[in-house]
């Protein structure tokens, strides 16, 4: 039989499967991290369409701002505003998602590992 024709040796097969494992180590927690700050970027532009159509609803009706209209004015919208099914509410003037904080400080993790200038 021809040596060339035996297919892999158990050793090549050990060594792709390792190099796939370490590639699926680096590229698995990326890809969950990445559709995390999705999630929450859409969050936070359905909170701000939310707010702007509040808005708006105010003025069509002469209402002012008060817990009562917010929520008669959120079970009236019909859209999801949280993808991971977050309690929105509004304090401060501000719509808030019980899951997604605005979280100013998490924006400076683009650039993981690095040192921070000074
Ligand atoms: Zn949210």
């Amino acid at each position: 039989m021809d040596k060339k024709s035996r297919g892999f040796t158990i050793i090549e097969l050990i060594i792709v499967l390792s190099v796939l494992g370490i590639i699926a180590l680096i590229a698995i927690p990326r890809f969950l991290s990445v559709t995390e700050y999705a999630k929450r970027d859409v969050c936070e532009a359905n909170r701000a369409e939310l707010e702007h159509a509040y808005e708006i609803y105010l003025v069509k009706n002469n209402e002012s701002d008060s817990e009562v209209n917010f929520n008669t004015f959120l079970n009236q919208w019909d859209q999801e505003v949280c993808p991971d099914e977050g309690i929105i509410s509004r304090s401060e003037g501000k719509i808030k998602c019980s899951i997604h904080l605005d979280e100013e400080v998490e924006d400076s993790n683009d650039s993981e590992g690095s040192v921070p200038f000074l």
